[in-house]
């Protein structure tokens, strides 16, 4: 399932392997929450290289229907997105305004927004719901506490999660299954939690519950304690972060897999990531601006557009605007990747490293 071929330092390379081909480790994945990564077609992503994307069980269990995706013959042809596809039990929005309704035992209470349907949610129910969807890894169903949490509330959060993963676990089935670690910002919580999942066969580790608000070097704490519980050889997956200085801290740190909203949401509100830092293009400055958004980009975007014109755009609200610096962004984030593979290879990520940080070190990093 999973190969580490190099390694510097804490870095690793490796090559994750699933049903729908292949993937080389670290990687980045855009979000598809609801079966779609916005404002782009999955053309849009094989030309940028994306290999992977995760979607989102709950909203699709409430929305189009379990049905419905099975009528396609599962969420790749849904989609038509032929890459790896990930599944997030969608516990991190259970718990949250709009869905929760109370958790006990079993499993998460829920009311659909939608049409104000109850369920509870049972970690067998969430392995059955990724099971209709047929995507190649699924996620557990976790207990995620909100930032900040008290200390009883996060290790209620622990203990549910580690009994809830057990029952996950139960069904054979030829998905990746993944783990994910809880336990907000407390260390002996981290590390039972770790501890707890490393003991089960789970194929890979997610580490949910960071950079939803708590200090960068927090997180970065949690990540090293979670990390030295984990088993090596195992693959392990930030959940939710995707700004490239703190992709290149964690992959130091021993991180996997990475996913975020970061480049989409950032493409749809003007927003461009490029090798010199973050610029928005919505600033008057862009106005007469005939350069691409980033020289050293070689997108759909970069290829065929002015900074002047983007920016053009997003004044007018026009919505080729959000597709064209969307596009550019995920190509940007696959792009990085496969630069942080590289400078692993060579020896040279702590360089790597510093060279980041100079450049988005002052920006905000979510
Ligand atoms: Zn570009």
């Amino acid at each position: 399932m999973f190969k580490i071929f190099a390694e510097n330092n804490n870095a690793r390379i490796g090559v994750l392997k699933t049903k729908h081909g292949e993937i080389k480790t670290p990687f980045f994945m855009p979000v598809a929450t609801k079966a779609t990564v916005k404002a782009l077609t999955p053309e849009d992503l094989t030309r940028c290289g994306v290999k992977a994307v995760i979607t989102n069980a709950l909203h699709l269990f409430l929305r189009p229907g379990l049905e419905v995706i099975e009528a396609h013959g599962g969420v790749h042809k849904f989609m038509r997105f032929n890459g790896v596809v990930f599944t997030d039990s969608g516990g991190f929005q259970m718990i949250r305004k709009g869905f929760f309704q109370g958790v006990e035992e079993k499993g998460i209470k829920i009311r659909s927004p939608y049409d104000g349907n109850k369920y509870l949610i049972t970690p067998e129910i969430s392995k059955e719901i990724q099971r209709r969807i047929e995507s190649d890894v699924a996620m557990t169903l976790d207990y995620c506490a909100e930032y900040p949490v008290s200390y009883e509330e996060a290790e209620r959060g622990v203990e549910l999660t580690t009994k809830w993963a057990k029952r996950f676990l139960r069904s054979e089935d030829k998905q990746l299954n993944f783990g994910i670690v809880q336990g907000s910002v407390y260390e002996d919580l981290r590390e039972r939690s770790a501890k707890d999942l490393a003991n089960m066969d789970f194929d890979g580790y997610g580490i949910g519950g960071l950079s939803i608000g708590e200090p960068k070097e927090v997180m970065h704490r949690m990540i090293d304690i979670v990390i030295n519980h984990l088993p090596e050889e195992k693959p392990r997956y930030l959940m939710g972060v995707g700004s490239p200085l703190e992709i290149v801290k964690a992959v130091m740190q021993g991180v996997d897999i990475f996913d975020s909203v970061f480049p989409t949401r950032n493409g749809r509100h003007g927003t461009a990531i490029t090798s010199q830092g973050l610029i928005n293009l919505r600033k008057s400055n862009y106005r007469n601006d005939l350069k691409p958004i980033d020289k050293e980009c070689s997108c759909y975007t970069c290829e065929n557009f002015t900074r002047s014109y983007i920016h053009h755009l997003f004044r007018e609200k026009e919505i080729l605007g959000m597709h064209l610096l969307s596009l550019h962004n995920v190509c940007f984030m696959i792009k990085f990747m496969e630069r942080v593979r590289d400078e692993i290879e060579q020896g040279n990520i702590e360089k790597f490293k510093k060279e980041v940080e100079g450049i988005y070190g002052n920006h905000l990093s979510r």
